[in-house]
């Protein structure tokens, strides 16, 4: 079963130079979407695309009326301030202005003069959220980080009875998930010490990051209706990066009995590129279930999705601390991960999700959990660097941390790369810690 067609083809190249650069997040066999507009200007935001250093403006290119048909109305569905009008259109228009725009920036193309009147370079823009997200779902897909938190919060009972059942996952908050840039005070709320008789309020002391893959859903299914695990690529728009910040003191002490709440709803912050389903294509790879564990109930189990259920994402998070910043020191790696270690797959997720008959919606947004691997420096959370609080890690200037201080700024990269396939990347996220407000 291949889903690679003529977009993906390594030998292609684009009349945009800068998207010919060996290691460029964005040659022609990505072209990722966002939403965005002139830096420092007051123009309405609008869909955009990717390519080399550039964002081909989707708007005008809808203005200059060079396609007809599915790609017409998909490019006019991307010339709003959110692509939510282009994420519900089933996936073959998806497929179809891809293809298009694939032609158009190939080099030789016939379009090149027209469509180069659409390039705006991307360091002239802001980027706004891609789309207006729904409902949010974060799930808890990498076993590792469910196991070594779950050993700090619950030292005898690390990994719960149905951890190998089911995709955990609890429903979020939308309303304060931020685009790459987000700046956020640090939170506060009720903590209590494990040795404290009582609670007491104040500023959060076990700021966090947690190193994610965002989901965009595109088309949604019908309330009452499941979507089953081999249509869910009819459903899976694209993924991004996705910082999901969370106060882990705030949440030893308010997540029972119902889940996480102060702790995950102040601030989360994803990257500006939605990297489509169907770029993934070359980057997914077999999914197995160790055969000691519980295997999948039928409807989280099929051929196809042992075949290709999982993405080979590289991932990686640096810190950028405000010494740093101030003495133009480069901003340090403090972990690298892949999401091919998850223990669900993005269609399980997503079929467990409707099982029930709950309605996604175009817009709708996962979180994959904190993606840890197997390895040592492989952990995609500061709890579990610093051993739960206990054991703080020395930085490459001196400085040291346990958890993120004011002033740090989180980065997170991605990228898939694998022989016979163009590398691509997902850009970058951003989020940096403002003390709490007084
Ligand atoms: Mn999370």
């Amino acid at each position: 079963m291949s889903l690679l067609n003529q977009t993906h083809n390594p030998k292609l190249t684009s009349w945009v130079d800068s998207a010919n650069v060996e290691n460029c997040d964005f040659p022609i066999q990505n072209l990722p979407f966002a939403i965005f507009r002139l830096r420092d200007s007051n123009e309405a935001f609008r869909g955009g695309v990717a390519i080399g250093d550039q964002v081909i403006d989707l708007a005008a290119l809808s203005q200059a009326k060079l396609f007809d048909g599915v790609v017409a109305q998909a490019l006019e569905a991307c010339s709003g301030s959110t692509l939510n009008d282009f994420m519900a259109l089933p996936a073959s228009a998806w497929s179809a202005l891809r293809a298009a725009l694939s032609q158009a920036l190939t080099s030789g193309s016939s379009t090149e003069a027209a469509v180069s009147q659409c390039l705006i370079a991307q360091t002239d823009v802001k980027f706004d959220l891609p789309c207006r997200i729904g409902d949010y779902t974060d799930f808890y897909t990498s076993i590792h980080h469910a196991t070594s938190v779950g050993k700090l919060f619950r030292p005898d009972n690390p990994l719960l009875p149905n951890y190998k059942w089911l995709p955990i996952g609890y429903h979020g908050r939308s309303s304060s998930i931020g685009v790459s840039g987000q700046a956020f005070h640090r939170p506060q709320s009720q903590t209590k010490a494990p040795d404290a008789a009582v609670p007491s309020f104040g500023p959060c002391k076990r700021l966090d990051y947690e190193m994610e893959v965002g989901i965009y859903v595109g088309t949604g299914n019908a309330m009452g209706d499941k979507i089953d695990i081999d249509s869910t690529d009819d459903h899976i728009f694209g993924m991004c990066l996705f910082n999901d910040l969370s106060a882990r003191d705030i949440q030893a002490w308010e997540y029972q009995p119902l889940g996480p709440f102060l702790a995950k709803n102040f601030a989360s912050t994803v990257s500006p590129w939605i990297i489509t389903n169907e770029a993934l294509a070359p980057f997914r790879m077999a999914w197995t279930r160790d055969s000691a564990d519980p295997q999948p109930m039928d409807y989280l189990a099929s051929a196809r999705n042992s075949e290709l259920g999982a993405y080979d994402i590289e991932l990686e998070v640096l810190i950028e601390t405000s010494q740093m910043r101030d003495s133009d020191t480069s901003p340090q790696k403090l972990t690298q991960s892949s999401f091919r270690h998850s223990y669900w797959t993005v269609a399980q997720m997503m079929a467990h999700h409707t099982v029930n008959g709950c309605n996604l919606m175009p817009g709708d947004f996962f979180g994959s959990g904190t993606q840890s691997g197997p390895n040592a420096g492989e952990e995609g959370s500061m709890i579990e660097l610093s051993n739960g609080g206990k054991k703080s890690f020395e930085l490459l200037n001196g400085e040291t941390r346990t958890f993120l201080e004011d002033g740090d700024s989180v980065i997170m990269r991605g990228f898939c790369a694998k022989n016979g396939a163009t590398r691509i990347g997902f850009g970058e996220v951003t989020s940096l810690v403002l003390p709490a407000k007084g």
